[in-house]
């Protein structure tokens, strides 16, 4: 038996061994799934399955990447980085692009994030001269979405009676014909939204069997983590590549089924054993990750839903502390008591920033948060939110770079086509619009073609509109032998962009500016980055694709040690030694909005039973007694959640001061909204808790923070490396050297990195330090 196998009990190790044939494997948080994704593909390959006959779709790219490098580590080889892995997302764009001329888009096209659908759905509203109080954009774009993952095409949405009757019931009756329109204008733009990814490749794989075929032989191994939020579009995607092989691996806890409202479907994983023939069912139930306090407390809580598979969770792990209940005034006092506690953590266990997460259940709540952490001057990073790459001047940056590679990318080009000012009116732009419809062409091709077209457009706004068509045309050329960075800088002069912003000189522009900087520099990073690896040339188009498809959680490089602050639905699968879970309070969590059913209110449940289950030592709960809602001061009242949990897992608190707490006593402080007899009086621990000795992960993390300065520090040119030499890399952190290949200019190194995993580097761009 391979040595890595001993790191696996022997409920774990079933599923990894058994090569072949559909097996699910259903258990509860922290019992080691991810783990067996991950063990299973190293063993596959050294079983001889080729990496790129393998597949695995995580649910964040972050994951991911996390696993590529775990692997890596296994196999010992640079052969991980051939395999088919990452986000559903990721993984069929990649696949879309070889094949998007089959259905008719150009291989270049264009991912249109939220805000994109947005503004296309703003717009058809506007023009069918519809109320806007009745058909809600981000209602409408929420429902078209629904439809997509359901893969109801407009023709199947039209051919559907109860549908229409549904959307005319709920007062819109034309959402039919916004649907088509949004539809229809996507194509013409060469643009796919989030939604597409999914539904068009099911389209190529419905209608082409040949593609079908390619990649069903392929992908002979298919593994899926998190099955139970898949939705329907990507379980038909799953089940028409794994038809021809049957070898399928999913993992999934129906526990933690959290997507719901975005049309995730739990049937996907109750259903799995009729979908395939001969399935092998495996359960886990250990959990290696938590203390027997919080795996406890967890199981107490979800024994409450009625919907549920029987699963058992246990751990051998300590007993830990409590569970920490502390009830503040208001936010502002909850930030500043989430903020001591952790300060408080950090000193007494000798611990780091990123052994902390704070999770909440809307993003509103992190602001409290944030302005705590900067009082103590904690660092901390959000995720999820406003992200940089969704701001203003950032997004008309990107949209310029957009239109050089799709010139009928319509929002990109409606975004910057007057901006900055070229004296293009409202007016120029509905006649270019109605034009492009009459011709079925893109607006940019009607302003290619403005002298054969009466269009009505007078002598001199045809010149700058022309002018407009030429600048975007000598950036594509440019772009044919530059890389992103030097097309972005031009970019940003040529446009007059910069010196608009200079123009306006108040701070807001000023810091307008710095973010442009900032993007600038990062597509420097990008490009240096790409370029060290032997098999990407750091281009637009690769830079764009990166974009696109990053989600918050995917730019954490792991280098900064940094407070997590996320959202619940963001927190899934990841875990660490302290979290926090704040704002307690009925109508916060569960949901104002999702207690009317029993269902909405399972699923919040199930929401709960992740946040408690992401934390490794020791979980705090906190709620307040009034809170902000909508512009009010509200009296809140604690979450129903809190009694669920069996007490004995409890220590409810009240703060003395600042860096100390006291066991509560008075328990009419609660107020008489509470059952009393739960709020007993916790006996004060004569010891503070017993000092952890840190884990062999913090003890890394530990060893990594030595100053820089007690390192010897030895530049040495990088095209002398040699194998089993230790380097550091600015993005990628230390590593050793695997290999070398090549000579002179074309001298590789293959690095394993403690934080990139293994990489092939160009040495001579690589920025490596030897140490
Ligand atoms: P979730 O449901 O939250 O996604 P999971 O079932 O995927 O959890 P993992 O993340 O794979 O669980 O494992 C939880 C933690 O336990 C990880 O830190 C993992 O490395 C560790 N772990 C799992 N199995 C073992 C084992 N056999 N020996 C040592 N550590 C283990
Ligand atoms: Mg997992």
């Amino acid at each position: 038996m391979e040595a890595y196998l001993a790191g696996l009990n022997d409920a774990q190790r079933a599923p990894v061994l058994q090569k072949d044939g559909p097996m699910i494997v259903i258990a509860g948080a922290g019992s080691g799934k991810t783990r067996v994704l991950t063990f299973r593909i190293a063993y596959l390959m050294n079983q001889g399955v080729d990496p790129f006959n393998i597949l695995a779709l995580t649910f964040t790219n972050k994951a991911a990447r996390e696993m590529k490098h775990r692997i890596a580590q296994i196999v010992g080889s640079s052969e991980a980085k051939n395999l088919w892995m990452g986000t559903f997302h990721s993984v069929f764009a990649k696949i879309l692009r070889f094949e998007a001329d089959k259905l008719g888009y150009p291989s270049n096209f264009t991912i249109y994030d939220t805000q994109d659908s947005h503004s296309v759905i703003r717009a058809i509203i506007k023009d069918m001269r519809l109320d806007k109080d009745v058909y809600k954009y981000k209602q409408v774009y929420n429902r078209i979405s629904s439809y997509k993952n359901s893969l109801i095409t407009v023709k199947a949405y039209f051919q559907n009676g109860e549908l229409q009757e549904a959307d005319a019931m709920s007062k819109k009756p034309r959402l039919g014909e916004i649907y088509k329109e949004y539809v229809d204008r996507c194509f013409k733009a060469g643009a796919m939204d989030f939604d597409d990814l999914l539904l068009k490749t099911n389209e190529l794989l419905n209608r082409f069997p040949d593609v079908l075929h390619k990649y069903q032989s392929r992908f002979k191994y298919i593994l899926v983590d998190e099955y139970q939020d898949t939705n329907h579009s990507q379980y038909l995607i799953v089940r028409a590549l794994s038809d021809k092989f049957q070898n399928i691996c999913v993992v999934g806890d129906d526990a933690q089924s959290i997507y719901a409202f975005r049309g995730a479907n739990i049937n996907n994983i109750l259903n799995f054993q009729k979908d395939y023939d001969d399935v092998q069912m495996y359960r886990l139930e250990q959990n290696y990750r938590s203390t027997k306090n919080i795996v406890s407390a967890a199981n107490s809580i979800i024994d409450k839903n009625k919907t549920k598979l029987d699963k058992v969770v246990w751990t051998a792990n300590d007993d830990g502390p409590k569970i920490v209940v502390n009830r503040l005034l208001t936010d502002g006092e909850e930030g500043r008591y989430v903020a001591s506690s952790i300060f408080e953590n950090k000193m007494q266990h000798q611990l780091n920033n990123g052994d902390f997460a704070i999770l909440y259940r809307t993003n509103a709540q992190s602001r409290a948060m944030e302005d705590a952490l900067r009082k103590k001057d904690i660092p901390y990073r959000i995720y999820g939110g406003l992200s940089f790459y969704q701001r203003k001047e950032i997004k008309d940056v990107l949209s310029y770079l957009r239109l050089i590679l799709n010139p009928k990318d319509e929002e990109a080009l409606k975004r910057v086509i007057n901006y900055p000012s070229r004296g293009i009116g409202m007016t120029t732009m509905d006649r270019l619009a109605i034009a492009a419809k009459e011709h079925n062409r893109s607006i940019f091709e009607v302003i290619e073609n403005m002298q054969n077209l009466n269009l009505n457009i007078n002598r001199g706004t045809q010149t700058k509109l022309e002018n407009f068509v030429n600048m975007i045309k000598s950036f594509a050329i440019m772009n044919e032998t530059s890389d992103a960075f030097q097309v972005a800088e031009t970019v940003t002069k040529k446009t007059g962009l910069v010196q608009e912003l200079k123009k306006d000189g108040t701070p807001e522009g000023i810091a307008r500016i710095e973010n442009i900087e900032e993007l600038l520099n990062g597509i420097r990073d990008f490009v240096e980055g790409q370029r060290e690896l032997a098999d990407a040339t750091g281009s637009l188009s690769e830079f764009l694709e990166d974009v696109a498809l990053a989600t918050d959680l995917d730019n954490d490089t792991g280098d900064e040690d940094r407070v997590a602050l996320m959202t619940i639905h963001l927190a899934k699968g990841l875990e660490f030694p302290y979290v926090y879970i704040v704002g307690m309070e009925e109508d916060l969590f569960p949901s104002a909005m999702s207690m009317n059913t029993r269902s909405e209110l399972e699923e919040e449940r199930r929401l709960f039973y992740v946040a408690l289950t992401r934390a490794e030592k020791q979980a705090y709960l906190t709620y307040t007694l009034s809170r902000y809602r909508w512009g009010k001061l509200v009296d809140a009242e604690p979450s129903r959640f809190i009694e669920e949990i069996d007490d004995q897992y409890l220590e409810l608190m009240v703060p003395q001061d600042d860096y100390k707490y006291k066991p509560l006593i008075n328990t009419d402080i609660f107020g008489d909204d509470v059952d009393k007899s739960k709020l007993r009086q916790t006996k004060p621990k004569g010891t503070p808790p017993p000092a952890h000795k840190p884990s062999e992960e913090q003890l890394r993390k530990l060893r990594k923070l030595k100053p820089a300065s007690q390192q010897p520090e030895q530049v040495r040119n990088t095209l002398e490396l040699s194998e089993g030499n230790e380097v550091e890399h600015m993005r990628f952190g230390k590593g050793r050297v695997l290999k070398i290949e090549g000579a002179g200019q074309d001298k590789k190194a293959e690095i394993d990195f403690e934080q990139g995993g293994i990489k092939k580097l160009l040495l001579r761009f690589a920025k490596l330090k030897v140490l």
